[in-house]
């Protein structure tokens, strides 16, 4: 589902998450491993203030395992809890209850030592569309839970789900945050990886753009999936190659549109391989 974000919509989500945060110990910020800088939301250390946060690198099973194991022990060398998990195919999630665990201990030792046992953990997953936050819940809560209030601004009756994996109780209703779109770079990420949809950027300039990506950060994947012998030249010319090859022709001109379509599902469908579109390295450098 796609939100068109508007700044009532944002001030909107944003009341929503602070109402909510108000019932509960511990944040679950879930993103996307495959862009773990793109797919937060820019306000979120803002939003959340004060509230104990793990960061969830979840798609964990579509990213280059190698760069979440980086962008891990980075944001850890900067004092942030975080895991991977993939939510999907139920991997990893005994993982969320360890680090709420981890994150509560200061204070749960207080309470011990005054006598008091501390009562089962409180916790929000928030996150940007389609980072997998309905997914998460519904695999601790280990059932289907239907998930309508997945819009900024619908709201429905809140519930405690008690999770499988631990002594844990969830928000029925994750936060949704708005990403952040306004950078042009960050917009492109998104929509190569399906995270907003296809009708607010230019579907071929999306595979153009996907291409100029994967032919310098994946040249090996790109070249075996589409059985080109080389990848160096222009990414139009890329992507005609690919057309032709698929046999997207029509009066001898390559379908482009088609050829576009085709790229971007394989590689949000993992054909072309685990892909991580961001490094740690270059993101020193945006913020610095
Ligand atoms: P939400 O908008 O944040 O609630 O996202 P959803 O839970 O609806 O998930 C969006 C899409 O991502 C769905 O097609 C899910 O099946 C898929 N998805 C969620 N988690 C994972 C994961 O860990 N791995 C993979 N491969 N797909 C996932």
């Amino acid at each position: 589902m796609t939100i068109q974000w508007f700044p009532g919509h944002m001030a909107k989500a944003r009341r929503e998450v602070t109402e909510k945060l108000k019932l509960i110990d511990v944040v679950i910020e879930l993103v996307d491993a495959r862009l773990p800088m793109s797919s937060r939301n820019p306000m979120v250390e803002q939003i959340t203030a004060g509230k104990p946060r793990l960061i969830v690198l979840n798609k964990s099973d579509m990213a280059d395992g190698r760069l979440t194991e980086q962008w891990m022990q980075a944001l850890r060398k900067d004092g942030v809890d975080v895991i991977a998990v993939d939510a999907k195919h139920n991997k990893g999630l005994g993982q969320i209850h360890e680090g709420a665990l981890r994150l509560m201990k200061d204070k749960h030792d207080r309470m011990r030592e005054k006598g008091r046992n501390p009562s089962a953990i409180r916790a929000l997953i928030i996150g940007i569309p389609n980072v997998g936050k309905s997914t998460l819940i519904n695999r601790l809560a280990g059932r289907n839970i239907a998930i309508t209030g997945d819009r900024p601004g619908v709201t429905k009756r809140q519930q405690w789900i008690k999770m499988k994996t631990g002594e844990m109780e969830l928000l029925d209703t994750p936060g949704i945050l708005w990403p952040k779109f306004d950078d042009q770079l960050v917009g492109y990420r998104l929509a190569a990886t399906g995270a907003i949809k296809d009708d607010i950027l230019n579907i071929d300039d999306i595979a153009l753009f996907a291409i100029r990506e994967l032919k310098t950060r994946y040249p090996e994947q790109l070249k075996a999936r589409y059985r080109l012998n080389e990848v160096a030249g222009e990414a139009v010319d890329v992507l005609e190659a690919i057309g032709k090859n698929r046999g997207f022709v029509t009066s001898g001109y390559v379908d482009f549109e088609r050829t576009s379509e085709m790229l971007l599902h394989e590689l949000r469908t993992e054909k072309i391989g685990r892909v991580t579109l961001e490094t740690v390295e270059e993101w020193a450098t945006v913020t610095e």
